[in-house]
């Protein structure tokens, strides 16, 4: 008979966890597929409307102060930014969109950007989409959703700014994104609600990403 134990089989190797403090470096903007970089590591994008949050969340994220750049002038980055967080993850920065006074034109190319990133990159893990939980999900999320949807990339929502809520809309709001988003095909139904001022969820948002990377 031989002799077995739980240390012969079945055993994955230990998940090296927490990238918590290690660097985060810039490596590219694109505004056409043709400077996307190779596909060597994972890939994690962050989408939203503009002003939703997005830098101030990627910068608390990572630790770095000024790594992705806030900005008072929404609508205006059409382009996609990547950083490389300890050659472990590709994180990527998306335009925000729904800019008000967004002229037609730099929706479509927007839209045609996204579209065409979302298509071929068989490296994307998953899309974090950040909703701003005082507005919840608007008619330009909607069609982001769908986008998403349509091209069967998994996503999932975080809600930012938090702390802007009492506790009753703080329940409401995550009520009310299931409801929107728990039917949806691509959709992942645990929802992360954050406060990059306040440091709420963000261990959250850091172990859902890495719990990506395996
Ligand atoms: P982006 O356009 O999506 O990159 O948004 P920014 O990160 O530039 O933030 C837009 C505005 O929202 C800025 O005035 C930030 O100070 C503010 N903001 C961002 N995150 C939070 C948050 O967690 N709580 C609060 N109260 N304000 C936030």
């Amino acid at each position: 008979m031989t002799q077995e134990s739980n240390f012969d089989q079945n055993m994955a190797p230990p998940k090296v966890y927490s990238l918590r403090g290690k660097p985060c470096t810039f490596v590219t903007s694109i505004v056409s597929l043709k400077g996307l970089p190779p596909m060597t590591l994972p890939e994690i994008a962050f989408a939203g409307r503009s002003n939703v949050g997005k830098s101030s969340l990627l910068n608390a994220l990572v630790d770095t102060k000024g790594l992705a750049r806030t900005s008072n002038t929404p609508g205006r980055t059409q382009q996609l930014n990547f950083f490389n967080w300890d050659e472990r993850v590709f994180l990527v920065d998306m335009p925000g969109y729904g800019y008000a006074r967004a002229p037609k034109e730099m929706v479509a190319s927007w839209t045609r950007l996204v579209k065409d990133y979302l298509r071929g990159r068989v490296n994307l893990r998953r899309v974090f989409l950040l909703i701003d939980a005082r507005h919840g999900i608007m008619k330009n999320d909607i069609e982001v959703l769908d986008l998403l949807d349509e091209s069967a990339v998994s996503y999932q929502v975080v809600l930012t700014k938090m702390d802007k809520l009492s506790t009753t809309e703080r329940a409401s709001i995550v009520g009310r994104v299931h409801a929107l988003i728990d039917k949806r095909p691509a959709a992942y139904p645990v929802i992360i609600a954050t406060s990059s001022q306040k440091d709420w969820g963000l261990d959250e948002l850091r172990q859902a990403l890495e719990d990506l990377l395996f």
